[in-house]
C-alpha cells in the first residue's frame, strides 16, 4: 500500500496524533517532516523513540527514519522549504477558564507557518476544532502570508483511536476533507490513493460540516457510554444486572454493542473537553438548547466516578481515614500511557484525600501519573499495589488485570475486596474464591 508520488508533506504538532500521522504518512511512501515546537519530544522521535505508549507505533517509526522518509524538526523554515502541504496536528485542549477549547496551539501554528510562505501552499488541518474555526483561521492566514503568497485549507478530522493509532491511521473507517478549494480537494486525493483505493469511503465537504463530524462524533460516543452508565444508575437503585441488560440491547442491531460497556465512564484529551468545546460553541451560536442535553452526559459520566468512591468507602465500613486501597489502572483506557482527564486517576486521588493511603500500579502509564499526581504511592507490579490493602479498584481494564489470579492476589491483601469500575472480571469466579466483589451496576 505504498504511494507511488513522492510528495512532501509536513506535520505540524508530534503529539498522540501527529507523531501517529506522520510516521504512518512516511509508511504511505511520503516524505514526511514532523515539526514541534517541543524540542525534547523532537530529539526523542528523531533518535527513533516514540515518547507515548501507542502499540506499534515505534517499529512504524524506526523502519521509515531508517529509510530516509521520515524527520523532525523544530525549525518551522525547515518545514516551509521542505514542504508545501502543511497537517495541522497540534492539541486543543480545555480552556482553564471555561468550557471552551483552547485555540491558542492552533492560531501560533498558522501563524509560525503562513508568514514564512511563499508560493501556493496547503493547509489541512486535523485537530479537533470548534465550528467555524477554520474559516476564521483562513482569514488570519489571509491577513499573514506574505505578497505573493497563495494558501488552500481544508480541514479533515481526525478519528483515530489510542492504542489502535497506527491501523486507525493507515486504514481509516472513513476519510472525511472539508474544502471549498479544489486544490485541496485535488491534494488529499492523491495523497489518499492507497486508501480509497482499498475502498475506504472519502467525503468531500464544506468546511464547517468537516469540523462538525469530529465533535458530533464524539458527543455521540460519550452519550452512548452516558446512556448505558444512567442505566447502570437506575439498575443499582433496582435491583438489576446493567451487564446483562447492556448484552440483550446489543442484540438488537440498531443499537449495537460497542460503546455500550457499563462502568466508570469515559476521559482521556478528547471525549470530556470535546463535548465540553461543543456545548460552549453552541452557546455562541445562539442553539444552546440543541446540546443541553451533552451537559447532562458528562453529569453522567462524573457520577461514576463518586459513585465508584462510594461504593469503595461502603465496603470498607464507611471511612477511607489510615486505610490501605490498592489501585490498579493509572491511564485513562488499556493499552494507552495517556492520563489526561483518566477516571482512575480522579478516583485513586478522591480515595486519597478522603484519607485513604492509596498505591497505584498501571503497566504502562506510572511515570505520566506520578509527574502528575505526585502525592499518590506508586507500586511496580499488581502484587505489589495490592499488597495489604483492605480494598482493591480495578480501574483501566488492562489485560493483566482481565486476567489476574483472584487467589494469587487473595494471598497479599489484607481483605480480599475488590471493586470492579469496568466490569472487567467474572463475579461468580471471583466471589468462588473469597472476594467480596461488587461492580458499577450490578447487584
Ligand atoms: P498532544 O498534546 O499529544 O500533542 C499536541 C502537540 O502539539 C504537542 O507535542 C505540542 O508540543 C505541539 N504544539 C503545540 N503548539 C505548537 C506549535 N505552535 N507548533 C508546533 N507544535 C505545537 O495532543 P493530541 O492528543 O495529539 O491531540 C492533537 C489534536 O488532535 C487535538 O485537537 C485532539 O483533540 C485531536 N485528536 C486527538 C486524538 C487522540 O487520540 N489523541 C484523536 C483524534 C483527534
Amino acid at each position: 500500500m505504498v504511494a507511488e508520488s513522492r510528495s512532501r508533506i509536513s506535520v505540524i504538532g508530534t503529539g498522540y496524533l501527529g507523531a501517529t500521522h506522520a510516521a504512518c504518512m512516511a509508511e504511505l511512501g511520503y516524505e514526511v517532516l514532523g515539526v514541534d515546537v517541543d524540542q525534547a519530544k523532537i530529539d526523542s522521535l528523531s533518535a527513533g523513540r516514540v515518547p507515548f505508549y501507542e502499540p506499534g507505533l515505534e517499529e512504524v517509526l524506526l523502519r521509515n527514519i531508517e529509510n530516509g522518509r521520515l524527520r523532525f524538526t523544530a525549525d518551522y523554515d525547515e518545514a516551509t522549504a521542505f514542504a508545501d502541504i502543511h497537517f495541522l496536528c497540534v492539541g486543543t485542549p480545555q480552556r482553564s477558564d471555561s468550557n471552551a477549547a483552547d485555540l491558542s496551539a492552533v492560531e501560533a501554528a498558522v501563524d509560525s507557518l503562513a508568514s514564512r510562505l511563499t508560493g501556493s501552499a496547503v493547509i489541512i488541518g486535523k485537530s479537533t476544532v470548534p465550528v467555524g474555526t477554520s474559516s476564521r483561521l483562513a482569514a488570519r492566514i489571509a491577513a499573514r502570508i506574505p505578497a505573493g503568497a497563495e494558501v488552500h485549507l481544508g480541514w479533515s478530522p481526525e478519528f483515530l483511536r489510542e492504542g489502535f493509532g497506527v491501523e486507525d491511521t493507515l486504514r481509516p473507517n472513513r476519510i472525511v476533507i472539508g474544502t471549498d478549494s479544489p486544490v485541496v480537494e485535488a491534494a488529499m486525493r492523491e495523497l489518499c490513493a492507497p486508501q480509497i483505493d482499498q475502498g475506504i469511503p472519502f467525503m468531500v465537504t464544506d468546511l464547517p460540516t468537516a469540523e462538525l463530524v469530529k465533535v458530533s462524533a464524539n458527543a455521540f460516543l460519550a452519550t452512548k457510554i452516558s446512556f448505558i452508565n444512567a442505566m447502570a444508575e437506575v439498575s443499582e437503585a433496582a435491583g438489576a444486572d446493567v451487564i446483562k441488560l447492556a448484552e440483550a440491547l446489543s442484540h438488537d442491531d440498531r443499537i449495537g454493542g460497542k460503546f455500550l460497556g457499563p462502568g466508570l465512564g469515559f476521559g482521556g484529551g478528547c471525549l470530556p473537553k470535546d463535548i465540553r468545546a461543543f456545548m460552549a460553541r453552541a452557546d455562541e451560536l445562539g442553539v444552546e438548547p440543541a446540546l443541553s442535553f451533552l451537559r447532562e452526559v458528562d453529569a453522567i459520566n462524573q457520577r461514576r466516578r463518586a459513585r465508584t468512591v462510594d461504593i469503595a468507602r461502603g465496603l470498607i465500613g464507611g471511612s477511607f481515614d489510615g486505610r490501605t486501597v490498592g489501585v490498579l489502572g493509572a491511564a485513562f483506557k488499556p493499552n494507552s500511557d495517556d492520563i489526561r482527564d483518566s477516571p482512575a486517576l480522579h478516583v485513586a486521588s478522591a480515595i486519597a484525600e478522603l484519607g485513604g493511603v492509596v498505591t497505584v500500579y498501571d503497566p504502562e502509564a506510572l511515570d505520566r501519573a506520578k509527574q502528575e499526581f505526585p502525592a499518590l504511592r506508586y507500586a511496580h507490579s499488581m502484587l505489589e499495589a495490592v499488597r495489604d490493602a483492605e480494598v482493591v479498584l480495578l480501574l483501566t481494564e488492562w489485560a493483566e488485570f482481565r486476567d489476574a489470579d483472584p487467589e494469587e492476589l487473595a494471598k497479599v491483601v489484607a481483605e480480599p475486596r475488590i471493586v470492579d469500575g469496568r466490569n472487567a472480571l467474572d463475579p461468580q469466579h471471583w466471589r468462588a474464591r473469597g472476594w467480596t466483589y461488587r461492580a458499577l451496576g450490578r447487584p
